[in-house]
């Protein structure tokens, strides 16, 4: 039995994978099972930012696990203090919370705003408004969460008190933020909805209402976050300091880890009973992150995120077959003329290319740490597909 037959019989079948078993990788390059080399475009989903087995990353993680993997969060570890001291003072949140994935740090997001609000004023004041096309996780209230229909279906009933209005509409967001709502919650690039940036007028119009009527302000900057978009946080594109930020996906580089930062006005909302995850925290998630920390944070780092992104951006409007380009730093969508973006996913598997979809949209989220040869490599390939 091969590789993929062994899976198939026994893993559930909740992805649409494609015929290619990843061995290993190494910088850019992920190495399949016949030693056929992929420069990845993609970074397991935005999880990878340094790259494959980046060699600081993977010394710190392998002299974590040989020092303590694990203990209850009833104990402190020094790693999850210098974990949360670093990542509260890079983006000047107050403090954390610590789950293990994108849609546990929503849940603890969702439950801080109602809980803000139930300390607050009381019962009536727990809905929370989500934009159309978000996504925001797969959990029953993430799921809810998220503002798409097609993810509301079978799982009946959904968790209440969730509603949502189109994106980038200030009138419907203004109607909408009524008496019962306790959080407005958003990603500043939607990506999994297809890689599109809500205008900055939008953002400020959020703010302000949030301000006005008490509701908190939450941006899920799971995909977002850590570099991404060639800021630590895409709210710096935006002039705006959301109450709460939640992070996941490249913030370990690879490691499962999850966050849920507060400002002081709501970091003490949650107190010893109310919240917690036995693995949130780990060891090896916050030694791997507190590299993922001190690379995207050193100097000029951010800078060649964004000069990066420039150079693609610049490439991919000139590429013929490529009818518009979206998206913030490393993080971009390619709208096609002809193809379907499925098609071409799938042929640049066989050019050894690692690319992802968003609805339409061909989607790039390369490791941070990609080199312009690689770049240009990866290009050309797609180029060639779309010709
Ligand atoms: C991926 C993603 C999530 C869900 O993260 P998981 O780690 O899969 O739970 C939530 N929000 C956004 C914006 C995401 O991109």
């Amino acid at each position: 039995m091969n590789t993929i037959e062994k899976f198939n019989g026994s893993v559930m079948h909740t992805y649409g994978r494609y015929d290619v078993v990843i061995d290993s990788g190494s910088g850019r390059n992920a190495v399949d099972e016949n030693n056929k080399t992929y420069i990845d475009f993609g970074s397991g989903i935005g999880t990878n930012s340094l790259g494959y087995c980046d060699e600081e990353w993977a010394d710190a993680v392998c002299k974590q696990v040989r020092s303590i993997q694990h203990t209850s969060n009833y104990y402190y570890t020094s790693v999850q203090a210098d974990f949360a001291d670093k990542l509260c003072s890079i983006t000047g949140y107050d403090k954390v919370f610590f789950g293990n994935s994108g849609a546990e740090a929503n849940e603890c997001a969702i439950k801080i705003a109602r809980k803000y609000s139930f300390d607050k004023y009381g019962k009536g004041r727990s809905t929370i408004i989500t934009l159309v096309n978000s996504f925001h996780g797969r959990t029953l209230a993430t799921l809810s969460a998220t503002g798409q229909d097609v993810f509301h279906n079978y799982f009946f009933p959904f968790v209440e008190g969730f509603i949502h209005t189109p994106a980038n509409d200030i009138d419907a967001l203004k109607a909408a933020a009524d008496d019962t709502v306790c959080a407005i919650m958003l990603e500043f690039v939607q990506g999994e909805g297809g890689v599109v940036k809500l205008d900055e007028e939008f953002v400020k119009a959020v703010r302000q209402i949030c301000d006005e009527k008490d509701i908190l302000m939450v941006a899920d900057e799971v995909q977002t976050g850590a570099g991404r978009t060639g800021k630590f946080l895409a709210s710096e594109h935006f002039g705006v300091k959301p109450d709460i930020t939640t992070m996941a996906k490249g913030l370990a580089g690879g490691v499962p880890v999850g966050a849920c930062l507060a400002s002081e006005k709501c970091s003490s909302v949650l107190v010893p009973g109310t919240h917690g995850s036995t693995f949130g925290g780990n060891p090896l998630a916050c030694a791997g992150g507190n590299v993922v920390l001190s690379r995207v944070t050193s100097e000029g780092f951010l800078d060649e995120v964004q000069k990066k992104s420039e150079y693609i951006f610049d490439k991919l409007s000139k590429t013929e077959g490529v009818a518009s380009v979206s998206g913030l730093g490393l993080m971009i969508g390619i709208e096609l003329k002809e193809k379907k973006a499925a098609d071409v996913v799938k042929a640049a598997l066989d050019r050894g290319l690692l690319l992802l979809t968003a609805k339409t949209k061909v989607r790039l989220l390369p490791p941070l740490t990609i080199t312009y040869e690689e770049i240009d490599k990866g290009l050309q390939i797609f180029a060639e597909l779309l010709a």
